[in-house]
C-alpha cells in the first residue's frame, strides 16, 4: 500500500474512533460471531493457503491455528459483557462520600504487526482480543507468508469496515511506514532484532506495547525424567512446525548418563511419527524462504550433527537433527534456531546447566523433564524466563487463563483470553464524590494543623 493511502486508512480509523469509543457489548459480540461465520466459510482456503505457505500438515492448521482462534473467539463472545462492565472498587474514607469505579476503555488506533510462522494464528488472536475491547486495528501480516496474508485480507474485509479493522500487506518499509504513525497502541510478534527496531520507534511517541519476542528455550532432561515419554514429547514440541515456533525447545541439556539412551529414543521415535523417509511425510513441515533454509544449512555445516542433517534446498525440507554439544560463541548457540535443528548438551550436576542458561539472554520458555520436587523448584525458582513447562514442551500455550508472554529480550506484556482483555484495554479510575456532605478538613484557613499533627501520628 503506497504511503498516501495508508495514511488515509489511519486517519479514517482515527475519525471512527474518536466518534465510536464506546461501542455495546451486543455489537462486539455480533462482530465476533460474524468473524467467526467467516473463518469457518474459508477454514478450507486457510488450510490451503498455510499449505502453500510452508506445507503445513492440515492437522497442524486444524490444531495450531484453527482450534486456538476458535477458543479465544468462544471466551470473548461469552465473556465481554461482562469483562467490559465497571468494576466498583471500595471508596477510601478520605474521600467520603463517594462511589469508586474502574472503567476498562479501549486504547484507540492499534496497530498489530504479525509473524510469518503461524500466520493465521497469531494474527488473528490479538486482533480478536483487540476489537473485542473497542479498538481499531490495522494489521500487518508478514510477507514471508503470502497466501495466508491474502486469505486473512478477505477475511477481516468481509466483515470489518476498513475505517474498524484492515489488513495491510508489505514487507519492512510497509512496516515503517506504519511505524511513524502516532498509534495508541501497538502489539509486535516477531524476533529480537525487529522488536528493537519497532521499540525505539514507537519510543518518540511513547506508545504503549506489547512485544512478543522469541529467544533460545531450554530444555532440561535430568535423571528423575521418564525418558521415553520426555523424548516422545520434545520431538513434538520441537518438530512441529519444522521447529519453527517461538516456544520450541531450543536446545538440551541432559543428564551425561542419559545421553545415549536418548539418542537411541530420539531414532526411534522420529520413525515412529514421520515413516523412515521424512521428506516424503505429509506431516512435517518445510522450512519457510530459501533465505531462512540458507541460514539453517549453514549450522549444518558448521557443526556436528549427530543425528539427522539431511536436507533438499528445492523442497526447503531440513530433517529432524540433533547437534553435539556447539561452541557457547557459535552462530547457533548465539541465535534463535528457530528450524528442526537441536544442540544437545550434557551435564554431571544439574547446577551445571547455570553456565549455559545465565549466558543467554532470557528466554521465553524453559522446559524441566524431571519428576523430582527439588529440581523442579530449583529450575523454576533460580532461572528468569517467560513461562514453562514441567515434563512436557509448549503446552503452556494452551491454556488461555495463562499469561503468555516473554520477559527482557524475550518480550514484554502478555496476552490470551482476559488477558489479551487487560492488554487491549486501560483501567481509567473514576472518583465519584456526593454533594450531601461536604466535610471541610481539607479548605484554608489551615488553622487545623495541630489538629492534623495528632491524626497523622496514628499512621507513623
Ligand atoms: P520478524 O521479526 O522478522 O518479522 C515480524 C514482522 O515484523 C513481520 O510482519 C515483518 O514484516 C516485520 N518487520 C520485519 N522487519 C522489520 C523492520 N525493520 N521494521 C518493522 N517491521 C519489520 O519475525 P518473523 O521471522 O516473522 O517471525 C519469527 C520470530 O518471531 C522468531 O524470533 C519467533 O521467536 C518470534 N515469534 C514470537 C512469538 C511470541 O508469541 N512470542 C510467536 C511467534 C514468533
Amino acid at each position: 500500500m503506497r504511503e498516501a493511502e495508508l495514511i488515509n486508512l489511519y486517519q479514517s480509523q482515527k475519525n471512527y474512533f474518536k466518534t465510536n469509543q464506546n461501542p455495546d457489548s451486543k455489537s462486539i459480540i455480533s462482530q465476533l460471531k460474524c468473524l467467526k461465520a467467516e473463518i469457518k466459510a474459508n477454514e478450507q482456503l486457510i488450510i490451503e493457503a498455510i499449505h502453500a505457505d510452508f506445507k503445513k500438515p492440515e492437522f497442524e492448521v486444524l490444531t495450531t491455528e484453527l482450534f486456538v482462534v476458535y477458543k479465544e473467539l468462544n471466551l470473548f463472545i461469552k465473556n465481554i459483557n461482562s469483562w467490559r462492565k465497571p468494576k466498583r472498587i471500595s471508596s477510601d474514607w478520605l474521600n467520603f462520600p463517594s462511589t469508586d469505579k474502574v472503567y476498562h476503555v479501549p486504547w484507540g488506533n492499534c496497530l498489530i504487526i504479525a509473524p510469518w510462522n503461524y500466520p493465521f494464528q497469531l494474527a488473528i488472536t490479538p486482533l480478536i482480543g483487540a476489537i473485542a475491547c473497542g479498538n481499531t486495528v490495522i494489521l500487518k501480516p508478514s510477507e514471508y507468508a503470502p497466501n495466508t496474508a491474502r486469505v486473512l485480507e478477505t477475511i477481516i474485509s468481509n466483515v470489518f469496515d476498513t475505517k474498524q479493522a484492515a489488513v495491510v500487506q508489505g514487507a519492512v518499509e510497509t512496516a515503517q511506514n506504519l511505524l511513524n504513525l502516532k498509534w495508541d497502541y501497538v502489539f509486535f510478534t516477531g524476533s529480537v532484532p525487529v522488536g528493537k527496531i519497532v521499540s525505539q520507534a514507537i519510543a518518540k511517541h511513547m506508545t504503549p506495547h506489547t512485544l512478543e519476542l522469541g529467544g533460545k528455550n531450554p530444555c532440561i532432561i535430568t535423571k528423575h525424567a521418564n525418558l521415553s515419554i520426555a523424548t516422545k514429547r520434545i520431538i513434538w514440541g520441537k518438530f512441529i512446525n519444522a521447529g519453527q515456533t517461538c516456544i520450541a525447545p531450543d536446545y538440551i541439556l541432559i543428564d551425561q548418563t542419559l545421553k545415549t539412551e536418548f539418542i537411541k529414543e530420539f531414532k526411534k521415535q522420529i520413525e515412529a511419527f514421520y515413516g523412515e523417509n521424512i521428506q516424503k511425510s505429509t506431516d512435517y513441515s518445510r522450512i519457510i524462504s530459501d533465505k531462512h533454509f540458507d541460514r539453517l544449512k549453514n549450522f549444518i555445516d558448521t557443526e556436528q550433527v549427530i543425528y539427522g542433517g539431511q536436507n533438499n534446498r528445492s523442497h526447503r525440507f531440513i530433517a529432524p537433527s540433533l547437534i553435539e554439544a556447539p561452541k557457547l560463541d557459535s552462530d547457533i548457540m548465539q541465535e534463535e534456531i528457530f528450524g528442526p535443528l537441536l544442540p544437545i548438551f550434557t551435564f554431571q550436576d544439574l547446577n551445571e546447566v547455570e553456565t549455559i542458561i545465565y549466558k543467554i539472554d532470557k528466554p521465553l520458555a524453559l522446559y524441566a523433564f524431571t519428576t523430582n520436587k527439588a529440581e523442579q523448584n530449583y529450575l523454576i525458582k533460580n532461572f528468569d524466563f517467560g513461562g514453562g513447562v514441567i515434563n512436557d514442551c509448549i503446552v503452556h500455550f494452551v491454556n488461555d487463563k495463562l499469561p503468555f508472554g516473554g520477559v527482557g529480550a524475550s518480550g514484554l506484556g502478555n496476552y490470551h483470553g482476559k488477558h489479551s482483555f487487560k492488554t487491549f484495554t486501560r483501567q481509567k479510575s473514576i472518583v465519584h464524590r456526593k454533594n450531601y456532605i461536604d466535610i471541610p478538613i481539607k479548605y484554608p484557613p489551615y488553622n487545623k494543623t495541630k489538629l492534623f499533627k495528632k491524626f497523622l501520628s496514628w499512621f507513623r
